[in-house]
């Protein structure tokens, strides 16, 4: 047993900060604390086995230009989260380094290089999104090589499903989530880190109360809970309607080995993002291994178990878009909860409620981004520069980026995803019909601004406030 985890004696713990979640955002922040004040006493609070972790599911691609869409920079907020991510993507290799050193192994290998796939084909969204991250790499001066997919080592689509173009990005990569969890719980250890195993049933005042019974006063308590992070905020009062909901976006991936002969590509490959955070990727690690992903379901409450749809979804698109030859692969499902922001933008810094903090809302980015977020949380922590984007704290009203009709347009796109859902005659029709449902739900919503799509659906029930929402002034 880890000596730094859990003293069944010990009911009470003073400490100077105090961070409630065990994930990747949470674990990053406690070590870089840690290694900058050797001498403060950290505790990180969370259920050793992770259960739901986002951070353990996880690709995980280290992706910055491959996730930009075509309304990433259409907000201050979107061009901030782009530079935390790029930046992130840049300090990996040094990151990885320096928490090999501290825990004594090697570090995990990134697997560098991704090639993003045009698919107009199945999606709406690949054409303008893929028009975007080409855009964006000429900008800023970055690496990329078009490709013709039919070249690329194991890319065997349906025939009629091959991608039209390819970019292929060496910055972006990606690398195992469960080597990266398994380094940053040694190097924790290694910085004497306390840890608790339990959860945080509330957080007030200081004060953190775990279940069974332990007890936690701290000076500072950084909420990093992931999803579950939207049930401690609520307990607090004082923060009743100024933090936006943060919802379970809980996604299906495959972890996969390679049966014999079996040839699969050796690098990332992928779709640009489609919609309500969608799209299909395959990322190899290891010699034989590889990893297929991802569904995103969008609920208020966390869903112990994956719906079947997620895991048809996850197998037939990779099979159709990147090859049909995985289906003799081994797999293995792996289940996590992303946290998301109700405007689908992170959520970090500090509160208005005093010593309380917040690093959550990471949807999609939160393992890439998890260095830079954590760089720049503990310069604020410690009241230093360069600290977080003041646009993403976490007490402010929902982030509007569309108005209304851009809003119902990127919701249609998003319900029309699939082989020839796009295109002909038929899909013409289809489109009206789609158009039509959601514009009842955009009425029903009581919505004069457009949402992220993965969350139409909870403006539409009433489990999301539309009130709050209002028009942004900082559209580029
Ligand atoms: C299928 C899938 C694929 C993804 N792919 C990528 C990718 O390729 N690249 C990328 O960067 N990101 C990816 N993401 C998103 C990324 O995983 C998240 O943004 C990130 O992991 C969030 O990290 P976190 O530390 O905030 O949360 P989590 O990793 O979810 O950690 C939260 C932790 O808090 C614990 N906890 C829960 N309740 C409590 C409580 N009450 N008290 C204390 N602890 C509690 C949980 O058990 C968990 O261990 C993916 C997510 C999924 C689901």
């Amino acid at each position: 047993m880890n000596p730094l985890i859990e003293q069944p004696h010990a009911r009470s713990t003073c400490t100077d900060l105090a961070i409630v979640g065990n994930g990747a955002v949470a674990m990053s922040i406690a070590i870089e604390h840690r290694r900058r004040v050797p001498d403060a006493r950290i505790a990180v609070i969370g259920p050793e086995r992770r259960p739901g972790s986002a951070s353990l599911a996880a690709g995980i691609m280290l992706a910055s230009h491959s996730e930009i869409e075509a309304t990433t920079f259409r907000h201050a907020a979107g061009r901030a989260k782009f530079d935390l991510i790029r930046a992130a993507v840049a300090d990996w290799p040094g990151w990885l380094d320096v928490l090999a050193a501290i825990a004594g192994l090697e570090p995990p290998k990134i697997r560098a290089g991704t090639v993003i796939l045009d698919n107009p084909n199945v999606s709406g969204f690949d054409p303008p999104n893929f028009d975007a991250i080409l855009d964006a790499l000429r900008r800023d001066g970055s690496d990329h090589e078009l490709v013709d997919p039919a070249d690329i080592r194991g890319y065997r689509p349906t025939p009629h499903l091959r991608a039209t173009r390819g970019v292929r990005v060496p910055s972006d990569g990606a690398i195992d989530a469960f080597a990266v969890m398994e380094l940053l719980d040694e190097a924790a250890a290694a910085l004497g880190i306390e840890r608790i195993d339990g959860r945080a049933a509330s957080v007030r005042d200081g004060i953190v109360h775990c279940d069974r019974g332990r007890v936690v006063h701290a000076e500072r308590i950084v909420v990093a809970a992931g999803a579950a992070s939207d049930g401690l905020l609520r307990g607090i009062p004082e923060l009743d309607g100024r933090v936006p909901r943060i919802l379970h976006g809980t996604g299906v991936g495959l972890r996969c080995r390679a049966t014999p002969g079996l040839t699969t590509p050796d690098e990332v490959l992928r779709t640009p993002n489609r919609g309500a955070g969608l799209g299909v990727y395959h990322v190899p690690f290891g010699s034989d291994r590889f990893y297929l992903g991802a569904t995103n379901v969008v609920s208020v409450e966390p869903r112990e178990h994956a719906r079947l749809g997620s895991l048809h979804l996850v197998l037939q698109s990779a099979m159709d878009e990147i090859s049909s030859e995985l289906r003799h692969a081994e797999c293995r499902m792996v289940t996590g909860h992303r946290p998301i922001g109700a405007d689908g933008f992170p959520l970090l810094g500090r509160t208005s409620v005093p010593g309380l903090w917040i690093a959550t809302g990471t949807r999609r980015d939160g393992v890439t981004a998890a260095p830079e977020i954590a760089r720049r949380f503990v310069n604020e922590l410690l009241g230093m520069d360069d600290g977080l984007p003041a646009c993403l704290s976490p007490e402010r009203r929902p982030i509007t980026v569309l108005d209304r009709d851009q809003g119902i347009d990127v919701a249609v796109r998003s319900r029309l995803i699939g082989p020839g859902s796009s295109t002909g005659v038929s899909a013409g029709r289809l489109e009206d019909e789609v158009r039509r449902q959601v514009v009842r739900l955009y009425d029903r919503a009581g919505l004069d601004v457009g949402v992220p799509a993965e969350l139409l659906d909870l403006y539409a029930d009433g489990r999301l406030d539309a009130s709050r929402l209002v028009a942004s002034t900082n559209v580029d």
